[in-house]
This record gives C-alpha cells, structure tokens and sequence, in this order.
C-alpha cells in the first residue's frame, strides 16, 4: 500500500535522523505526536505501514528506517541505516583510518568471543598488531568512549559489545566478513553475539538471553530446543518493556 509522504511522514524521519535509532516504545509516541501535529490520521496498529511509506521514498537514496532486537532487554528498535554501505568504511568521514582498524579489531574480538563481549585490556592489547599508525593508551580509551557515543558500541563494568545500532546495521557486513564464525539465535534467527550456547558439542546452538528468558519461561527443566539435553545456563528473567534500558 503505498500512502503519500506527508508532513507527519517528514518530522517522524527528521527526528529519525537526528537519533538515529528510537526503541518501539519511542516510535510509537513519536507516530502519534508526528500525526496529532499534522492532523493526519492515526492508527495505534499502522506504524509499520507509516514507516514503509517512508521507506519507499528512501530507496533510492539506499536508506530504510529497519527493526531490530536489543540483545541487552530484548525489545525491539528502530534504526535509519544506510543500505548503500554496510561496511567499516562508511565511518570514515567520522574517524581516522587507525581508529577504523582498531574498531575492526574490535569487532573481532567481540565476534570471535563465546559471549559477544572485548574487554577494554583486550582492546588496549590489540594495538600491539595494528599496521596503521599505533593508538596510544590514552587515545584508545578516548576513541572507544566516542564509539559508545556515537552508539556503534555499548559499555559495561569495562566490557564492549556491539550496539543494537551496529547489529542493524552492519549485519550484511557482519555476515560477510564473518561468515564462519557468526551464528544465528535459533529462536528469533537474528545473528547472535551475547548470548547462551548449548554445551553439546555436536550441537551447539546459540540463543540470545532475551530470547532464552522468553523461551524457558515457565518450563520446569529447560532443554535445548534443538538437541534435547539439559540446558545448563542459568535463565535470565524476562525484562518488562518499561524500563527504558541502554541500546
Ligand atoms: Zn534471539
Ligand atoms: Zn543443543
């Protein structure tokens, strides 16, 4: 159904543009308030056709506003991406071509690891190998403290993991550059980085934590819904959509 972009349709993708990414929660205010400003119609159950509409105006400008889950709370969130580039390079109008190999090195890190975090001494150690011009202790720290403002990552108690905004984004990239290590959740389908592994070996599988609070909810033995055995990972408790957590 292809509606004409109007006014509400503009200010919702202006403030799109300004954030850069906005959880369901958000979107649905901001939907709202977008057509009660206009006096356009609203209906609390259209916001994925709004958006669409605003997507069939942004394709040939290679963008589209995209839904994705936050593997922290598990809620879901909508980013503009930039579907012309997915790659690294597409950030190198933001930062310098050593800061660009140590973000690389970091997602290494965080993608080759068994629970989708780098710890900033692992970051600050991976400099030893960079071929670009070698970042100092204190410039490593300062460029990881603007890759978490600039949300590309998330930090906690030291501890770096791709933000909801990167997952969005970059998943092409991911996939392709990391396409032996990257792993599926095997209930939602999305790549999966933080996130529980099934400990038979001839198995495997990886579920996100949200995604494992929803699945065991409620069941008295938890089981590995692909292989059978026991699941051997303590069950995260399912996280109420209220609170409004980090990206
Ligand atoms: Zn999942
Ligand atoms: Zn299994």
């Amino acid at each position: 159904m292809s509606q004409q972009m109007g006014d509400s349709h503009r200010r919702f993708l202006q403030t799109m543009m300004a954030n850069g990414i906005v959880d369901e929660q958000g979107a649905r205010a901001l939907y709202q308030h977008c057509c009660e400003t206009h006096n356009t119609q609203y209906a609390p159950d259209k916001l994925d056709d709004f958006i669409d509409t605003i997507n069939s105006r942004l394709q040939p400008m290679f963008m589209q506003i995209r839904k994705g889950m936050s593997e922290d709370n598990g809620q879901q969130y909508y980013a503009l991406v930039n579907m012309a580039e997915t790659n690294v390079t597409r950030m190198s109008s933001d930062y310098a071509d050593n800061e660009l190999e140590l973000f690389r090195k970091t997602m290494d890190l965080i993608v080759g690891s068994e629970n989708g975090k780098a710890s900033s001494t692992d970051i600050l150690n991976s400099t030893d190998t960079m071929t670009a011009k070698k970042l100092k202790k204190s410039e490593t720290e300062h460029l990881l403290n603007r890759l978490v403002n600039d949300k590309w990552l998330n930090e906690k108690r030291g501890e770096y993991t791709l933000s909801t905004r990167c997952i969005i984004e970059m998943e092409p990239y991911i996939r392709a550059m990391y396409q032996d290590q990257v792993k599926v959740c095997h209930i939602c389908r999305n790549i999966a980085f933080q996130c529980q592994i099934c400990e038979n070996p001839a198995c495997g599988i990886k579920i996100h934590n949200p995604c494992v609070a929803r699945y065991f909810k409620g069941r008295s033995e938890p089981r590995c819904p692909a292989c059978d055995d026991f699941w051997p990972h303590e069950i995260p408790e399912v996280r109420r959509p209220q609170s409004r957590s980090r990206r």
